[in-house]
């Protein structure tokens, strides 16, 4: 194999590591299993020597052997037990772009055969169902049909000015459901005109990335276009940055798209959306892909302080800095176990601010954390913002 799945850029980058480990102090990764082996650093190193082995050249001045199954299976065990939070990124003095790296090192590992079987599994429900959990993608929007009073159309119309793209977690799991439907509650109170997507909404394309099986991306992505095009609407919003780090970053720019802070803190200002006083001592958990993705750090904090009677409390760790809640980077699904370990001090870190609920606003982070809290009986609420709005608002 060539070393064809780095740009030119990031071979440059690599060379420009200094070795100065600060990306290994703050990666989660790291801190949860004391495993130096997850840095990016010990990263680094592994990736550089493979990529130098490979090259005909190089192996023939410096007699260097092809990669070794055992050097494989290292790299592959870290980037695979990595949440691709991005901290390490932030971090770096020399400005590596390390979490598009390890995007780059995942698709390697594929097209190397050096990947956890799981990536299988995930490939081949994409390709059936068009859904990461192969689920059934006509049933993408049940969870309508278990609100109180759903609509005749179910919020499905023939055209909306607004598409709520909804994402698969948020569609299929009955922990995140609780997103979309309050989401769905808000706007109808706004009088907003909005559709879902319904079974023409697929994966937006992150799983595949994260999976290292970009391949399938494009076909995905022109459906999604085309699926919103038929609507005839101008603009998409999303609650989970994940799905709106895609099609920031991924999709071609043919629509407006605000995650949903952003988008309800202008129906906020523009008196859309009311509240009545809520007394609550909340914190605020920064999303990886909201935060140092889509450096939206504001929306949600001002959203937060706009409800009456609520008491704010940073985290210690806030903003760019926000450590990862283990849900990241398809981690649950290769390695559950770390998954938990990096939840743990998350919400350690959480129950330090003495808050009675944790906000955020990415499904999987609530899914993440409510489940660490429920396993070990911790008396903590985990809500989505779009939860806490909804919460909050004045009905008339
Ligand atoms: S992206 Fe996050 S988990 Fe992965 S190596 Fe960097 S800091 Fe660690
Ligand atoms: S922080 Fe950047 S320069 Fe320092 S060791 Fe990590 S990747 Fe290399």
């Amino acid at each position: 194999m060539a070393n064809r799945d780095y740009s030119v850029r990031q071979l440059l980058e690599m060379e420009a590591c200094t070795n100065c480990q600060i990306c290994a102090d703050i990666c989660p990764a790291v801190l949860a299993s004391e495993d130096g082996k997850l840095s990016a650093v010990y990263r680094m190193k592994g990736l550089k020597q493979i990529l130098k082995s490979r090259t005909g050249l190089f192996r023939k001045l410096f007699a260097k052997k092809e990669p070794s199954e055992q050097q494989w299976k290292h790299l592959s065990e870290t980037v695979f037990r990595c949440t691709l939070c991005g901290n390490c990124q932030e971090i770096c003095p020399v400005g590596i772009n390390l979490k598009e790296l390890w995007v780059s090192l995942r698709q390697d590992l594929v097209h190397s055969n050096a990947y956890p079987q799981k990536i299988d599994m995930i490939r081949s429900n994409l390709e059936r169902s068009h859904n990461v959990f192969n689920e059934e993608n006509e049933e993408r929007s049940l969870w309508v049909e278990d609100m109180d009073e759903p609509p005749e159309h179910g919020y499905i119309k023939e055209s909306a000015e607004v598409v709520y793209f909804t994402g698969c977690v948020a569609s299929y799991f009955p922990l995140a459901q609780r997103i979309p439907m309050a989401l769905a509650q808000i706007l109808e109170v706004c009088d907003a005109d909005f559709t879902l997507l319904g079974e023409h909404e697929w994966c937006c394309g992150f799983p595949m990335l994260g999976a290292g099986i970009k391949d399938l991306f494009v076909e995905f992505a022109e459906h999604n276009l085309d699926a919103v095009r038929k609507k005839g609407a101008k603009q998409v919003i999303f609650a989970c940055p994940s799905c709106y780090q895609m099609w920031r970053e991924y999709y071609p720019k043919e629509f407006a798209i605000n995650h949903a802070t952003e988008y309800f803190l202008k129906l906020i200002s523009e008196k859309q959306i009311r509240f009545k006083e809520l007394s609550m001592k909340v914190t605020y958990h920064d999303p990886c892909d909201l935060g140092r993705g889509a450096r939206v750090f504001d929306a949600p904090r001002e959203v937060i302080r706009s409800i009456p009677g609520i008491t704010f409390k940073e985290l210690a760790a806030n903003r760019e800095n926000c450590k990862c809640c283990g849900g990241g980077g398809n981690l649950e699904m290769i390695d559950g176990r770390l998954s938990a370990d990096i939840a743990k001090r998350k919400i350690e870190e959480v129950l330090a601010t003495g808050a009675e609920a944790v906000v955020t606003a990415c499904q999987q982070c609530v899914r993440t954390m409510t489940t660490y809290v429920r396993r070990n009986k911790i008396p903590l609420k985990v809500m989505d913002i779009t939860e806490l709005i909804h919460r909050a608002l004045k009905k008339e």
